[in-house]
């Protein structure tokens, strides 16, 4: 240890630390000392600070202070976690040999130590630093030649993907993975596009030296890894996939210190594989996390049936990229409905499913040689529920892929009863806690077992036997630290044993004043045994556990087939839960652009109303292209209606059933009828993200831009007060513009909420606009939401009618009046005119401004009424009969 009076030497450990740290700068050093790991220097400031935990100091380096801060090593994952969530990477260095055998080289020498693993957000394989429900990728993104890909990996798991992915195409590909980790190409100064387009989304960009980017290199590593003579087994890879993919496994290779966890192999994604959605989209539509950022309230967590974590995380990974492929979305809905149909299959599916634990995790700890007993256990008892799952699914006729579940999940018996044979009920968390391996299990074990804890019974028994043997009922076997077990009996008896036949086995030890003491080889073995039973019984513990890991890996694609199977199950049964549960119906996919929903609901909104005990109003929504000709304009919804009215619920919720008929699922409509959508987008106006730093408006305008540009036919857009947060003529003038340019040059299913009345205007022109209205009642001075779509324009009264409601002073009520009234003049001349007209109102007049428009010589009977009233003294209900009483006197 440190020699605190070392003032300007170097301690050997400190020299020894040194070397370490120089090797791991990066890195925080957990450093090994006993029960402890050690920070020292900058890296225990950090730390302690992370943790808050107290900072020490331990003897002088140079003549400096050493700062010091530690962790107990028994509990020092909770530490790691909490050091990893704050962004820092941890290298672990452990003693690497027994400090006895260190002090046998000297009194000075140094236990060896060396760094044994890299912790990082990307690579963590313990239980208690992952979120169980969610997948936890590392991504690599490489670049040949201009041609990008991104491989990710979920080391916890071995699931491996790859997919083509070109540099604009990064952010929406990692806005769907949401990687914890990503590694790009190490660069060079000026080059830090890459980096900054990473670190948008959000994760930890860690850039990987070019070496490991090396496509041959990368081919190489992949082959070994997989023991493989060539990787087109598993698909033709580009250069850029192979780069991406090799500079992932040797990340981990790096990071577990050559320890591999069971990599699946890779699984190539087609382009165009899955539905393309940005990340301002997921975050507008709240796919996997609400606007606050958690799960809760998001459309994940509201159809989250699931009983397994591992149905969770297929879930997510579902719902973050909802298929484009219509054979594989059938083929996912058949499963589903099948469930539906017969419930007694899926409640028999999911009470099995409940009690099968993890497996896949457990089987890359196992690989990692991080694993322990309760991970076997794991396996044992997931393998169990499989057994009786492919029982269950084999009495029944299924459709593909349940059939392909089942498959999945047989044969696994014999290392069940292995298994089930070998390990206790509840194993402990480690080996070397003892007790894991079941009694019966192995002769060697149960014997050491009984010496250890039966070991005073046992010598009892032998003592009863010399006593019956020798018959001297004083016979005693006693112990001492100097002569261990011995046999005593008075100087009387002892000449008994010192004849033969007793002589034979009885062996003279020691006289003492009244007492002779003897031993028998058969008390000296039992000795021997008895002292080693303790370590012996660990030694046969280890020796079978290692026997069943080394089985449970070599079948481990067999059971990675079957986690497969339950997880899929798992989630098959939660959907069908789901659509029963809440009267969901089957999607119908189809070829072309059809988007007819009936009788849709929002998925989160309405369990949220039904838990307050209120129903939520179900909507049509139609965007097919009416008539046959060759390019049909598909037509854009403009939906007008006052705040509050549920224009953005009934926005989102035809895109969230789009995103969940593609995932596979049952969506909240009584019917649907949908071409695939390739891609989803959905923008809000700038004055519903407050939350958010930079100029809200820039933002928005960029991100409608990004619709714009990109939105191709295949396309579905949900645009909702676009241009709401800038001045009212700019808004209006951007949100006219971009619908133009929706329904003229994207030509794609679009559907567009706007407070600006005067769009409507537009129907006259654009062909394929269709304006619908939230409808509003109004009822004993209330103004009631019906949350109805229906045809046709918003009554614009209404908008100043609920602001007179909510007791804006009537000066205000009544200048809004007269502004709205030029504003109606300036459509009735011509969208144009209506600025002009606009621009001629007298600015801030408090009393009503006098007319522009020239009045009529004689009044007319309308006009007289008028002339009659004081509004400031109607109700809205008078106000409201007054109207009907106008519009009957014309
Ligand atoms: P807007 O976008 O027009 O301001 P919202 O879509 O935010 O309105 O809806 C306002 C509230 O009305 C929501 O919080 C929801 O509780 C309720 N709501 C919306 N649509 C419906 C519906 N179809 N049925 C029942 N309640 C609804």
């Amino acid at each position: 240890s440190a020699d605190p009076s070392a003032g300007g030497a170097v301690t050997p450990m400190m020299a020894q630390y040194l070397e370490i740290k120089s090797r791991h700068p990066d890195s925080l050093l957990f450093y090994r000392m006993g029960d402890f790991y050690e920070l020292f220097f900058e890296d225990a400031v950090q730390a302690a600070a992370a943790l808050d935990i107290a900072l020490t100091k331990r003897g002088k380096h140079l003549g400096e202070d050493i700062s010091m801060c530690g962790v107990p090593a028994h509990s020092h994952e909770g530490y790691l976690a909490q050091l990893i969530r704050k962004g820092f990477r941890v290298a672990v260095c452990e003693q690497l040999e027994d400090p006895a055998e260190a002090k046998k080289r000297g009194y000075k020498a140094v236990v060896k130590r060396d760094v044994v693993r890299l912790v990082t957000p990307g690579t963590l394989t313990e239980d208690a630093l992952l979120d169980a429900r969610r997948h936890n990728h590392l991504a690599a993104y490489g670049e040949i030649r201009g041609e990008g890909a991104l491989a990710w990996l979920d080391v916890s798991t071995g699931d491996f993907h790859v997919a083509d992915c070109p540099r604009s195409g990064l952010g929406p590909m990692l806005a769907r993975l949401a990687p914890s980790e990503v590694l790009i190409p190490e660069t060079t100064d000026e080059d830090r596009a890459l980096e900054g387009q990473v670190a948008e989304t959000g994760a930890a960009a860690t850039p990987v030296s070019r070496a490991a980017w090396d496509s041959e290199g990368a081919r190489q590593r992949l082959e070994r890894l997989f023991g493989v003579k060539a990787l087109d087994a598993f698909g033709g890879f580009s250069r850029a996939q192979l780069s991406a993919m090799g500079a992932a496994i040797a990340y981990v290779e790096l990071t577990q210190r050559g320890q591999l966890p069971l990599v699946k192999p890779p699984v190539q994604e087609p382009a165009g594989g899955a539905m393309r959605i940005d990340a301002a989209t997921r975050r507008n539509l709240e796919l996997t996390r609400a606007m606050s950022g958690g799960r809760e309230g998001s459309l994940l967590s509201a159809v989250d049936r699931t009983v397994t974590a591992a149905g969770a995380r297929l879930l997510e990974t579902r719902i973050s990229a909802p298929s484009t492929d219509r054979a594989e979305i059938a083929a996912r809905l058949d499963a589903v409905q099948a469930l539906v149909e017969d419930r007694t299959l899926a409640q028999d599916l999911r009470d099995a499913l409940r009690q099968a634990p993890e497996m896949e995790r457990a089987l890359t700890r196992l690989a990692l040689g991080r694993g322990g007993p309760r991970d076997l256990g794991a396996i044992r008892d997931a393998l169990a529920q499989a057994g009786r799952l492919a029982e269950r699914l084999g009495q029944e006729e299924l459709p593909e892929r349940l059939q392909l579940a089942r498959q999945g999940l047989e044969g696994h018996d014999e290392l069940q009863i292995t298994l089930e044979d070998a390990l206790v009920a509840e194993p402990p968390f480690l080996i070397r806690d003892g007790g894991a391996i079941a009694p019966g299990a192995d002769e060697e074990l149960d014997e050491a077992r009984e010496l250890r804890d039966k070991g005073r019974g046992v010598v009892a028994s032998l003592q009863a036997k010399y006593a019956g043997k020798a018959g001297i009922n004083a016979l005693k076997i006693k112990h001492n630290n100097v002569l261990g077990y011995f046999i005593e009996v008075s100087a009387a008896h002892a000449d008994k044993l010192l004849k033969p036949p007793h002589s034979e086995d009885f062996i003279h030890r020691q006289t003492m004043a009244g007492a002779v003491r003897f031993t028998t080889v058969e008390l000296s073995d039992l000795e021997a045994r008895i002292l080693n039973a303790g370590s012996r019984a660990l030694e046969a513990e280890k020796r079978i556990f290692e026997a069943l890991r080394e089985q449970v890996l070599a079948e481990a694609p067999a059971l990675a087939a079957a986690a497969r199977a339950l997880a899929e199950l798992d989630l098959s049964a939660g959907f069908a839960e789901i659509a029963v549960e809440l009267d969901w119906t089957r999607p119908q996919i189809e070829p072309g652009r059809a988007f007819v929903i009936e009788g849709g609901r929002h998925p989160v909104v309405e369990q949220a109303l039904r838990r307050q005990g209120e129903s939520f109003v179900p909507n049509d929504c139609d965007l097919s292209a009416e008539g046959a000709d060759d390019a049909p304009a598909l037509p854009v919804w403009l939906l007008t209606g006052p705040n509050m009215a549920g224009k953005s619920t009934y926005l989102r919720q035809n895109a969230l059933i789009a995103a969940l008929a593609q995932a596979g699922a049952y969506v909240p409509a009584a019917r649907a009828r949908i071409g695939v959508v390739d891609q989803l987008f959905s923008r809000v106006g700038a004055a519903d993200d407050l939350a958010r730093g930079r100029s809200t408006f820039m933002v928005e305008m960029v991100e409608t831009a990004a619709i714009l540009n990109q939105a191709g036919p295949g396309a579905l857009v949900i645009l909702d007060e676009i241009g709401r947060g800038t001045a009212t003529y700019d808004g209006l003038s951007i949100a006219w513009a971009t619908l133009e340019h929706l329904h003229d040059a994207n030509r794609c299913r679009t559907l567009f909420a706007t407070h600006y009345h005067e769009l409507t205007a537009l129907a006259d022109r654009l062909k394929g606009l269709r304006c619908a209205t939230m409808a509003v009642r109004e009822w004993q001075g209330e103004v009631i939401f019906l949350h109805e779509v229906r045809p046709g324009a918003a009554d614009r009264s209404y908008g100043v009618q609920v602001a007179r409601l909510a007791g804006l002073p009537p000066s205000v009520i009544d200048r809004a009046r007269e502004v709205l009234d030029a504003l109606e003049e300036g459509d009735r001349q011509g969208g144009g005119k209506a600025r002009a007209l606009v621009d001629d109102l007298p600015l801030f007049s408090a009393a009503p401004a006098p007319r522009k428009a020239p009045a009529p010589a004689a009044p007319s009977g309308v006009e007289a009424r008028l002339g009659a009233i004081s509004p400031d003294e109607m109700t809205p209900r008078q106000a409201l009969d007054l109207v009907y009483e106008l519009a009957a006197m014309l």
